[in-house]
C-alpha cells in the first residue's frame, strides 16, 4: 500500500494519536487504514467412515488434496462460508454439526476455521478449483500428499477422535518454520488455499 485512496496522497506507516500499533496512514487527509487478519473458512466433509477430500487445480499446491476451504466473504456468517466453500470446491452439499479446528497463524495474519460436516448425499463432484474429489477410509488418506499442514492436523485430529468418538473443538497456534507433527514445511505467503 503506497497511496491514499481517498487523496492519492503518499501513505506513511506510524502510530496514530491514541494507538499503540504502527498503521498506514495517508500524510494528507489523515485517513488511517487498518489491515485485519484473513479468516479461511472450510469444512470436514464426513460420510460413514469416509471422509471427502478435493484434488487442487489451482496454485499454491497444486495437485495436493485438501479440505474444502477458502477466504470469507465480507457479509458472511463463517459457517455458511464453510457450505459454499464445499460447495464451490466439491459440488458436495453438507449439514454443519459444530466448529472443529481453530488455527491462528500469527507470521501470516490468517485464522482457519474448519467444520464439522456430514454429507446430504454422495453427490459430489470436482469444482472449478479441483481437478479430483473422493472419499478416503482412514487407510486410505493420502497422508504426504495434503496440501497444508491445518489439514493435516485436522485430519489427525478427527481419527484421533473417532477411537472415543467424541469430536471436542481445538484452538492453536500453527507458527512458522517447520513443523514435524504436520510433516511438512509451512508455507510462508503463499501458504493461503487462494489469494484474492
Ligand atoms: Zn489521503
Amino acid at each position: 500500500m503506497n497511496f491514499c485512496s481517498n487523496c492519492a496522497q503518499k501513505i506513511i506507516k506510524k502510530i496514530p494519536d491514541g494507538d499503540n500499533r504502527q498503521r498506514f496512514v495517508c500524510e494528507s487527509c489523515d485517513q488511517i487504514f487498518y489491515q485485519n487478519p484473513k479468516i479461511i473458512t472450510g469444512c470436514l466433509p464426513l460420510h460413514s467412515d469416509s471422509v471427502l477430500l478435493c484434488k487442487r487445480a489451482i496454485a499454491p499446491r497444486s495437485g495436493y488434496w485438501t479440505l474444502p476451504a477458502g477466504f470469507l466473504e465480507n457479509g458472511e456468517a463463517a459457517s455458511a462460508g464453510a457450505i459454499r466453500e464445499t460447495l464451490e470446491e466439491a459440488n458436495a452439499q453438507v449439514k454443519l454439526s459444530h466448529l472443529y479446528t481453530l488455527f491462528n497463524l500469527p507470521h501470516i495474519s490468517q485464522i482457519y476455521m474448519f467444520y464439522i460436516g456430514e454429507l446430504i448425499d454422495l453427490d459430489f463432484s470436482p469444482g472449478e478449483e479441483s481437478t479430483e474429489t473422493r472419499l478416503f477410509r482412514e487407510p486410505e488418506i493420502p497422508w504426504k500428499d495434503l496440501a497444508f499442514p491445518v489439514i493435516t492436523l485436522t485430519l489427525k485430529k478427527y481419527f484421533q477422535n473417532r477411537e472415543k468418538n467424541s469430536y471436542p473443538f481445538t484452538e492453536e497456534d500453527v507458527r512458522a518454520g517447520t513443523d514435524s507433527e504436520a510433516g511438512s514445511p509451512l508455507l510462508n505467503e503463499s501458504f493461503a488455499f487462494r489469494k484474492t
